[in-house]
């Protein structure tokens, strides 16, 4: 059955015919593994004719071409001045240019010329190069050599794959045969499953493609490997939702001592959105139940994420139980701080904030007072797992920004303490199709009203060329108070151009606005840090911060009300959008202004439109998506995006949701089938797998 197939796709790559270990590991870098499967699951990228060509001089250099040919000589490769010369078949074409086949390091010189008798004529394919002396035409190695009747055999049209140093197409398509043949061997043997056959079927499609539309998203192999891949992933997850309901680590019963929620809300100077109401009270049900919550709340920056994690925080302190707040950065940990601690202190609650800052004293009265209890919200950084950290009774682990932590940091913090809740914020909007790939088994709730009074921000673009007459027009904003802040793009990730950008920048403002600051990555963090808040106090001249990227995801100066964003057509949709997330938190009418540079596409000045006729963050989220890509969608690539083999996500989206569909409604986990996929797309990525 399917065991055979599977031992064929686990062997190692050296043992295939002509790969070996040197080889073999240098596919390994390519493929990610070292496995046959790994081969297979490595798409070509394109298909390139093998061009049928009467004369040669119709060639350019690097074609593959196929070509009949009249062989004229045998040329013996002998030693000369200790190396071995290589065996050269001297032919002509239909129009008699002459061109050379070679072979080097040949051992068995009979094969070769009773393949290439003198006087025949053979068709020939491979690809075509120029003596070291530039003055004939050199095949090495044909792909192909065939009796001029049997032209049908060599195909028309070559697959190339992606591939790396020390690799060559010829290469691939060597090993390529190797495995199909092979794996051939084993069907015929093994006796496959029908689902095994039509999956080997497919690839084999795509492996030897026969147009470019073969390799196209929705061709009907890619299709089916891709709805493979879909279903392996979302069995996967399903199988890891079922598991974490049904599982045996149950939160520890804790009695609920006071009433401490409804002083919350009554000590709010604004009352909650429905969003927000709709979001705890998820948050509430999800703590009536057995097992621990696993929940990520997305909203848009200023959305009001924060006070909803704080609802969640003050449940668990009523209960005596403790909550830590995990922030991506010193900065954002002390606006969390300063603004909680204000809540907290109202109602009663200790609430304290430990950063990698805190040392000796300091920091031993905070472990002290977190391990009696006494400390019931703790907010920080990573220092919140640190070893010595210990908590009296860690009832759920708030995370900010979710996306900027790894699995690891989430499962150091959870394992300090006994079956935590987890409750993730994340301000990156997804598509919701996308969302359940991305964030595997957790429960989404999506907060999509801003608070009420809040202003739209007035979005608009205009050319670099008018900088001088914006920066007039902003003049009187910032005599009247206006806080602005002005991002210079990362040039092709350099920091130092980078840092030039804003540099000039900076000095230009400066003549208009004396006060003005700058932010940039050179700077030491401290500097950095000292900058911003100078930025952020209300009362401070500094009106105008030049910054490039740095600037951090979710600081809070209410009083800016102005982004200017130049060369915004370098940055990705969902990072302008977090970008202006920055104005428009307070009451005043905000603007965003996008600058564009001079060699901005068409299609760029469509994708500023989309920001400039919307605020909301998953419309821009699909626009962008649908634009450029996933990779686009969160600016990196090590945002826990599932890198698939045949997945396109801007392509397969109905596949999505059949999959998933599939997945949460008619899989059994002890399919055959559907265990094969899942060990054949390996899914040991899956969160919480
Ligand atoms: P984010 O979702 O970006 O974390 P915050 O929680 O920081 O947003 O909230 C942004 C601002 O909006 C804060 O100043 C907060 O006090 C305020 N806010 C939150 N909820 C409401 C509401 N329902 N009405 C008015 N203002 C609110
Ligand atoms: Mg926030």
């Amino acid at each position: 059955m399917n065991k055979e197939i599977f031992d064929f796709f686990n062997t190692d790559l050296q043992f295939i015919r002509g790969v070996g270990p040197v080889l073999a590991a240098r596919y390994a870098d390519i493929l990610g593994g070292r496995r046959v499967l790994d081969f297979l699951l490595h798409k070509p990228s394109y298909v390139k004719p093998r061009e049928i060509l009467d004369s040669v001089t119709e060639a350019q250099i690097g074609d593959v071409i196929t070509l009949s040919v009249f062989i004229k000589s045998h040329k013996h490769g002998g030693v000369f001045k200790g190396r071995r010369l290589p065996t050269q078949i001297v032919c002509t074409d239909k129009f008699g240019n002459q061109i050379t086949i070679q072979f080097f390091n040949v051992k068995f010189l009979d094969y070769w010329t009773e393949k290439l008798p003198i006087g025949e004529w053979r068709i020939i394919s491979g690809k075509i190069e120029k003596s070291s002396r530039g003055n004939s035409f050199i095949i090495n190695h044909p792909d192909f050599i065939e009796l001029p009747e049997n032209v049908s055999k060599i195909p028309t049209h070559q697959a190339i794959y992606p591939s790396g140093e020390g690799i060559t197409q010829k290469n691939f398509s060597n090993i390529r045969d190797q495995i199909f043949t092979a794996l051939h061997e084993r069907i015929a043997t093994a006796n496959p499953t029908s689902n095994m056959l039509e999956f080997v079927d497919a690839l084999e499609h795509i492996h030897y493609p026969e147009t470019s539309n073969d390799l196209t998203p929705n061709s009907k192999y890619i299709s089916k490997l891709a709805y493979y891949e879909l279903l392996a992933h979302q069995t996967a997850i399903a199988i890891n939702r079922r598991a974490r309901k049904e599982q045996k680590n149950l939160r520890p019963i804790r009695q609920k001592k006071y009433d401490l929620l409804d002083k919350l809300y009554s000590s709010l100077p604004f009352s909650l959105t429905n969003a927000q109401n709709n979001v705890i009270q998820e948050i509430f049900d999800d703590l009536k139940k057995p097992t621990p919550m696993m929940r990520l709340v997305q909203g848009d920056v200023g959305s009001g994420k924060t006070i909803v994690a704080i609802a969640a925080a003050i449940k668990m302190a009523e209960s005596g139980a403790q909550t830590a707040l995990l922030a991506p950065t010193d900065t954002l940990a002390q606006q969390h701080f300063i603004k909680i601690s204000a809540m907290c202190e109202k109602i009663g609650i200790v609430c304290d904030l430990l950063t990698g800052r805190d040392k000796g004293v300091s920091r031993r009265e905070k472990l002290t007072s977190l391990r009696s209890g006494r400390t019931k919200i703790i907010i920080g950084t990573h220092a919140l797992f640190s070893e010595d950290v210990i908590y009296k009774d860690l009832g759920l682990v708030i995370i900010d920004e979710q996306h900027r932590f790894g699995v690891a940091q989430r499962t150091a913090l959870l394992s300090k303490g006994t079956n935590p809740d987890m409750l993730a914020l994340s301000a990156t909007p997804i598509p919701r199709t996308l969302s359940m790939t991305m964030y595997g088994d957790m429960d989404i709730s999506i907060i999509n009203e801003k608070p009420a009074g809040r202003i739209p921000i007035k979005t608009s673009k205009i050319s670099v060329l008018r900088t001088t007459e914006l920066i007039e027009r902003i003049a009187p904003q910032v005599a009247k108070g206006a806080k602005i802040f002005w991002v210079c793009p990362l040039v092709e990730e350099s920091e130092s151009i980078d840092m030039t950008a804003a540099q000039s920048r900076y000095e230009e403002l400066k003549k208009y606005f004396p006060h003005t600051g700058l932010c940039h990555g050179q700077m030491d963090k401290k500097q950095r840090d000292a900058v911003m808040a100078t930025f952020a106090d209300p009362n401070s001249d500094m009106k105008v911060l030049v910054s490039t990227t740095v600037i951090e995801v979710g600081i809070d100066v209410p009083s800016a009300t102005i982004m200017v964003i130049e060369n915004a057509e370098r940055f990705g949709l969902a990072a302008l959008h977090q970008l202006r997330g920055r104005v428009g938190r307070g009451n005043l009418q905000s603007y965003c202004i996008l600058l564009y540079g001079n060699n901005i596409s068409p299609d760029g000045l469509k994708r500023l439109d989309v920001l400039c006729e919307t605020e909301d963050g998953f419309v821009i989220a699909e626009q962008d998506l649908m634009m450029r890509g996933v990779g686009e969608l969160l600016g990196t690539k090590q945002s826990g995006w599932i890198q698939y083999h045949f997945v396109d996500y801007r392509e397969h989206r109905d596949l999505f949701k059949l999959a998933q569909s599939a997945a949460m409604n008619n899989f059994e986990e002890t399919d055959v089938w559907s265990k094969d996929l899942r060990l054949i797309f390996d899914c040991s990525t899956i969160a919480g797998a």
